[in-house]
């Protein structure tokens, strides 16, 4: 079991000595006992929030309304959170108000899964009323309470269950998975960024291929076209296609790419440019990853050197990496290694990375007009073909020819 950090267990320390009781809540207890490793520590406490602040020299009060102080620490950030049960989900989203509690066991019973709802003192006193113990050791992702309700308090919760089922790789429990099946079009109602952010997470995980299961059982309703029974199945979670994205690099753009190409061949949207858009995704990943996406969809892309080097002039290297990806997915084959290897290798697929400017064509007497990048194009060109030639003095010699 991984250990509870210095800075951590100060916390821990302080709460109690102020006389308040403390525990280590949530993912980072699950993940200390299964031996991941911990990226945020989560600190329950029967302290209220001014009381939170007056014990620890540097806080900022980030959910105020939700009881959480942030105490700030040389060791790290550390979420620290009044015990709590939530009131009613009016919104489907956020309870409309939250009553601060002194019993533990209400507040984990407001969270969602049995594995994300144990809590530990600094003296390692386990409290487990639901046997999330149970469910690490069977690998289950087990909701808290009855399926349908918590679902329907929350929909995001069915997001979150095929999200940790696919960064732990453990299964769903039957029930709550039938339930999922059930409540699924409760997720239409959930804002763009929380949906992104899940679907993201799904997509790093080592089982991105579970985004098909998100599709398939109704999570994307609204935001995709319904299935029409014709196109291949491209989205099941045993097809080749989906379980290609496990072997791409964990890079948000490369897997958004691939999933938006398997998503378009199966007819669930028309438009790559218009879903990751939907989903707010900045500019710049829309922009890259539905050209990428709408490039490998028109056609296989080229094996051979110089014509992996035009793609890259002509749509850039990140959009070309994406194409590469969503290639690799859609077809199978190395062509994102291969692209990999033109960009590391500096090879010349730019008018930047030409061995003459167009300043050097102007100081030769070439008017700056549209015909000097008419000659730079023609140079690149030639260099794509004949690398060894991106030297100034053939270039300027080049340059010169008719
Ligand atoms: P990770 O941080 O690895 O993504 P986590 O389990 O810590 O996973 P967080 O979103 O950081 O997830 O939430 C911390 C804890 O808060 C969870 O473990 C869970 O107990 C509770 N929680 C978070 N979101 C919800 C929710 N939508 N419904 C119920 N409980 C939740
Ligand atoms: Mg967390």
């Amino acid at each position: 079991m991984t250990c509870i950090p210095e800075h951590v267990r100060g916390i821990l320390n302080t709460l109690e000595s102020g006389g308040f009781k403390a525990w280590l809540v949530g993912g980072c207890l699950r993940d200390m006992l299964l031996g991941r490793t911990i990226h945020d520590w989560d600190v329950a406490t029967s302290a209220r929030g001014a009381e939170i602040v007056s014990l620890f020299p540097k806080t900022v009060e980030t959910g105020a309304r939700f009881g959480t102080v942030t105490v700030i620490t040389s060791g790290g950030l550390v979420e620290v959170t009044t015990l709590r049960s939530d009131g009613v989900y009016s919104d489907r989203r956020r309870p409309d108000e939250v009553h601060f509690v002194d019993d533990l066991l209400e507040d984990l019973k407001r969270r969602d899964f049995t594995v994300n709802a144990m809590a530990m003192t600094g003296a390692g006193g386990l409290s487990d009323p639901f046997d999330g113990q149970g469910d690490l050791e069977r690998r289950l992702i087990r909701c808290v309470g009855r399926p349908e309700d918590r679902f329907s308090e929350d929909a995001l919760r069915m997001f979150r269950a095929l999200r940790f089922s696919a960064q732990l790789g453990f299964d769903i429990e039957s029930l709550t998975m039938a339930a999922i099946g059930r409540c699924a079009p409760l997720c239409a109602a959930l804002s763009a960024e929380r949906v992104r952010d899940e679907t993201e997470k799904i997509l790093l995980s080592p089982r991105p291929e579970l985004v098909g299961a998100a599709v398939s059982l109704g999570l994307f309703e609204g935001r995709l076209d319904k299935a029409d029974g014709q196109s291949a199945d491209l989205l099941d979670v045993q097809s080749p296609a989906l379980r290609r994205i496990a072997g791409l690099p964990e890079d948000n753009r490369l897997r958004w790419s691939s999933f938006c190409a398997v998503l378009q061949s199966n007819r669930r949207t028309a438009s790559a440019r218009d879903f990751l858009r939907a989903m707010h995704l900045d500019a710049k990943t829309v922009r890259s990853c539905a050209a990428g996406a709408e490039t490998a969809l028109a056609a296989p892309l080229p094996k051979d050197r110089p014509a992996l080097k035009r793609l890259l002039s002509h749509i850039g290297p990140d959009a070309a990496r994406c194409a590469a990806a969503a290639d690799v997915v859609l077809r199978g084959g190395d062509t994102l290694r291969r692209i990999e290897e033109v960009i590391s290798g500096g090879e010349c697929f730019s008018i930047a990375q030409l061995a003459v400017t167009g300043d050097d064509l102007i100081a030769m007497g070439i008017a700056p007009s549209r015909q000097l990048g008419a000659i730079l194009k023609k140079l690149l060109d030639h260099v794509i073909d004949h690398p060894e030639d991106n030297k100034r003095e053939i270039l300027m010699k080049r340059a010169l020819k008719p």
